[in-house]
């Protein structure tokens, strides 16, 4: 009884002096946001084991896929103190799924000959969500690509005869065909290809620290891979190239593979744009 008085005592000191973690955290705990961090530029962040650059001035970020489980783990390690290990709650979103039967299969899965030409181009986009570059433009705050009618939201998905097709991995602006397409924020074109099979004119922007920026269905590159463009920048035109319904801009968010809903990231959409009477759905 006494050894076990004694302990209790010891906790309850711990209890009310913890000690303060390492670092500061902006963002919702919530699937498909970034989150963004600030700690000692010297410290090892690790989320989920996974090992995160810190900026010389302390930042860093992760993201929180559409489908990330519940529990997430942030290890913080500052030279000279005990490591941090915290595991934090991400909440569930409740995204939109629709079912559709009775389709031509032809309507739900590529035609075979494709096949190679889809795996290839996986590989080229595989790679550049892989880069994990010191650049800090993540840091700035997001805008949007280009203004108009948001006619397609983040996650959202289709159950086509049965079959699960892969979400929404993006936002949709129906805009006629040639707007201009600006950069949301700074970067360096990882990749521009002007004929994908699924995404058509296609240009991938690396923001630094495994953020990146997707702009689909284009009708003309502005950049090639290599260019620095900087936030309001003129990247791309707008238009309905690859398997596109309709003319829209598709933008789409990562950290590395996980898909982050752009819409996290911008202010609204200004009201005269989000009014504007332009039709067609997303791809
Ligand atoms: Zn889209």
């Amino acid at each position: 009884m006494l050894m076990a008085g004694v302990l209790g005592c010891v906790a309850a000191a711990y209890a009310a002096k913890p000690a303060a973690a390492p670092y500061t955290l902006r963002g919702d705990w919530q699937q498909g946001r970034l989150i963004f961090g600030h700690t000692d530029p010297r410290a090892k962040v690790e989320f989920d084991g996974k090992s995160l650059l810190v900026s010389p001035q302390g930042d860093f970020v992760l993201g929180l896929d559409r489908d990330q489980a519940a529990d997430a783990e942030l290890r913080v390690a500052v030279p000279g103190r005990a490591a941090s290990v915290k595991h934090y709650t991400v909440r569930a979103h409740k995204w939109d799924v629709q079912r559709i039967d009775g389709l031509p299969p032809a309507q739900v899965n590529p035609p075979p000959e494709t096949e190679a030409r889809i795996a290839h181009e996986q590989v080229l986009i595989v790679a550049a969500h892989a880069r994990d570059t010191e650049r800090g433009d993540f840091m700035q705050h997001f805008q949007w690509p280009a203004s108009g009618r948001v006619s397609g939201i983040f996650g959202s998905q289709r159950i086509l005869n049965g079959t699960p097709k892969a979400p929404h991995y993006g936002v949709d602006v129906a805009v006629p065909i040639g707007t201009a397409v600006h950069a949301p924020v700074g970067g360096v074109v990882s990749l521009a290809e002007a004929d994908l099979y699924f995404t058509g004119g296609t240009l991938i922007i690396d923001h630094g620290h495994g953020v990146s920026s997707v702009l689909v269905h284009l009708s003309k590159l502005e950049v090639k891979v290599g260019d620095e463009v900087q936030q309001g920048e003129v990247v791309a035109r707008s238009g309905m190239t690859g398997r596109a319904t309709g003319p829209h801009l598709h933008w789409g968010v990562y950290w590395f593979g996980q898909h982050i809903d752009p819409q996290t990231l911008v202010p609204p959409m200004p009201a005269t744009q989000a009014a504007a009477k332009i039709s067609k759905p997303r791809h």
